[in-house]
Order: structure tokens, then C-alpha cells, then sequence
């Protein structure tokens, strides 16, 4: 746990949906913990020597990829590629979330099976951070024959995610809920995969089977990768109070189209953003920053709100204690900027015409784990840092 400064911020993106502009210039951090967020001048860091100085650069928050495919340790087996964490991190995500662990070489379908896997891959992961980001694995695949036991053996065990519906054995909308049911008395979230079939194996679900599950996630309603009905979308708004995710490896146009319908419906709070990644479609280091820029550049939504809903509503689903920059939230912050050469002054205006951000640095529990992404293009400012 880090003490650390950033000054010189140009706009702080806040991560809150409702207030997504803080006021402020500096961020004080102690102990892993943001300890003051304002103006210079009453900022308490002076003994701090950990110093990002960032030239009127923006800060938000590490960005929480709220659906992804991990197995255990910094490894894919999906496309046979080892630290794709790591590469994520420079793509400006420090927190994840899986949806499943599907891509499990050998993966069991029998109860007892599916129960091990859930648990097994939510410790391991409680024990190990890839490069310092925090994931949270251990999302369990229905399968016929699991019990209301056997969801609270696995709450009792640290699993609170139920991995996407319709991509395992349970395929009948009635035993779907039942199973929701009991897993969600268990303060597990639960959600379902929506649109076309994704890989063999998976279903096509739409609304119908959304409503009648009532998931806490309408995952990829934009589509993964293919896309539902708008008509859809808006149904499942409607008549559940599921959260509707945009993700990246989905259908670019309806991205664009969920994100103006979220936004006209006045229920942006109700938006969140994953990349559905590790996948057939690859590994996405910049997924995440890819998909909030679409959200504002083809949604139309303001871009301070685009990224709250890739931070601070992820982080709300799910009960963190990240993606918001305020006091007391632990201190996953990245310094971003417009890329160099982009035809917007600042990262807000890049975002609003369609660019991705520079990554300067993604700073995890108050400590900077790099000072220029080798991911993202270079930012425009002169961002320095002194640690
Ligand atoms: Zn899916």
C-alpha cells in the first residue's frame, strides 16, 4: 500500500454516472486509500515524496472490465496466450470480473464439478493478482442438478458471480430462474448471456428468456458477438431491473444504439461496459478503452459518463470499493490524455470523436505499476513522474 500525490490534474472523471466531473486539481493517496481530492492548495501531501506531476493531463478510474473469460493464473488457453492480464493493465483495466470460466481445458459439467471449478477459481484468484489487478473469478456455470445447497456451500466459499446463462448446460428459461432465485438469496450476481449464439455450444436468448429469469446482468446486449433486436433491449429494460452490458467484442453499431437508448431512457446508472474477452474474437488490451469510446463517440453519451459506466457502475453492481474517485475508495487510478496526434484537446474530447486514450500510468492501491503503457499511443502532455 502506496502514499502518493497527483497534481497538476487538468479534469478529474470522477466515475460517478451522476456527478461524473470532480472538482480539483490534486489527489492525495495514503495507504492504498484516496485520503483528498481538490485543490492544491488544500491538499494534505506535503511529506508525500511520490509525485506524478500530470502537466493538465485528465484522472479516472482504473477501469473494471465487468465480462471476462479467465481460467486461473495470468494464462488463456482460448487463444494460447500467457500474461494477457498484464497487457490489459496497460490498457488501463484494474479490476475484472469473470463471466465463466468456460475456456477450462476439460471443463466439468456434473454439479459437483462446476461447484469446484467456482470455488477453486475464486480463491486462487483471492491469492493472486496478475501484475496487481484485481480479479474476480469463480463464476459458476449452471448446470442441471445443482441444489439451493449447493449455491450456499459456494457462497459460503467466497463465490458471489453466477457465469452467463445460455452458454452451459442449462438452457430451459424455468430452471434458470429457479437456480437465479437461489443463487441471488445468496447475494450472488447472476448474469445472462443475451443475442445469437456465441461458439457452439451456446443458445440464442432475447428478451423473453431475460424477463423471465430477471438476471442482475443483461449481458452483451450489443451483442456476442451478434447483436438482439433493439425492439429487445428496450424490453428488457422495460420490464427487468437487470443491468444492460455493452461489451467489446459485440456488434460495433449496437453498441452505438444501446448506448443512445440507455442514455434517452435516463438510465445511464443502469450501463455497464466488459469486453467479453478472452474469447474466439481474441485478447483485447484496449477493449475496454476502445468500447467507452464508442459509447460516447456513437452513443452520443457525454464521455465522463462513458467512462463511469466503466468504472463506477461496474464497481457498483458488484458491491468494490473501486471506480470512483472520491475519499476512502482504494486508489485505481489512471492518468490519460488525448494521444498524440489526436484532433481533441484533452481525453474527454478524444473519447467524444472516437478516439483511444493515452494510458500514461495505471496506478493500482496508491502505486504507479507503469509510467507509459506499451499498449496505448503516447499521450500529448509532458506527464512526469517522480517516484
Ligand atoms: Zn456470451
Amino acid at each position: 500500500m502506496s502514499d502518493l500525490v497527483i497534481r497538476n490534474i487538468g479534469t478529474i472523471a470522477g466515475g460517478a454516472v451522476d456527478a461524473p466531473i470532480v472538482a480539483g486539481d490534486t489527489i492525495v493517496v495514503r495507504d492504498g486509500l484516496i485520503s483528498s481530492v481538490g485543490d492544491e492548495a488544500s491538499a494534505d501531501g506535503s511529506d508525500i515524496s511520490a509525485v506524478v506531476d500530470a502537466a493538465g493531463a485528465t484522472v479516472m478510474p482504473g477501469l473494471c472490465d465487468n465480462h471476462t473469460h479467465p481460467v486461473l493464473g495470468d494464462f488463456t488457453p482460448r487463444q494460447v496466450q500467457v500474461d494477457f492480464i498484464d497487457s490489459y493493465l496497460h490498457g488501463g483495466v484494474t479490476t475484472m470480473l469473470s463471466a465463466g470460466e468456460p475456456h477450462t481445458p476439460g471443463r466439468p459439467t456434473d454439479p459437483a464439478g462446476v461447484k469446484a471449478l467456482a470455488i477453486l477459481a475464486r480463491k486462487a484468484f483471492a491469492n493472486l493478482r496478475p501484475s496487481g489487478v484485481k480479479v474476480h473469478a469463480g463464476a459458476v456455470l449452471l448446470e442441471d442438478g445443482l441444489t439451493e445447497a449447493d449455491f450456499e456451500e459456494m457462497a459460503a466459499a467466497g463465490v458471489t458471480l453466477v457465469g452467463e446463462i445460455g452458454i452451459s448446460g442449462v438452457k430451459d428459461p424455468d430452471v434458470a430462474a429457479e437456480m437465479t432465485r437461489w443463487a441471488q438469496a445468496c447475494g450472488m450476481k447472476v448474469m445472462i448471456h443475451t443475442g445469437g449464439a456465441s461458439i457452439p455450444g451456446s443458445g440464442i436468448i432475447g428478451a423473453e428468456f431475460v424477463v423471465k429469469v430477471r438476471p442482475d446482468v443483461a449481458g452483451h446486449t450489443n451483442g456476442g458477438p451478434t447483436a438482439l433486436p433493439i425492439s429487445d433491449v428496450e424490453r428488457i429494460l422495460e420490464e427487468t431491473d437487470a443491468r444492460v452490458e455493452i461489451v467489446h467484442n459485440g456488434n460495433v453499431k449496437a453498441a452505438g444504439e444501446v448506448a443512445a437508448l440507455v442514455d434517452r431512457r435516463g438510465e445511464l446508472d443502469r450501463l455497464v461496459v466488459g469486453t467479453d474477452s478472452p474469447a474466439g474474437s481474441g485478447v483485447q488490451p484496449l477493449g475496454m478503452l476502445r468500447t467507452v469510446s464508442w459509447i460516447a463517440s456513437l452513443g452520443g453519451v457525454d464521455p465522463a459518463q462513458a467512462i463511469a459506466a466503466a468504472t463506477g457502475n461496474v464497481a457498483a453492481l458488484h458491491g468494490l470499493n473501486v471506480g470512483v474517485v472520491e475519499v476512502g475508495r482504494e486508489a485505481d487510478l489512471l492518468v490519460v490524455d488525448a494521444p498524440l496526434g489526436s484532433q481533441a484537446a484533452d481525453a474527454l474530447g478524444a473519447l467524444a470523436i472516437g478516439d483511444t486514450l493515452a494510458v500514461a500510468s495505471a496506478i493500482i492501491d496508491g502505486r504507479p505499476r507503469f509510467t507509459k503503457s506499451r499498449n496505448t499511443p503516447p499521450a500529448t502532455r509532458p506527464i512526469a513522474f517522480s517516484i
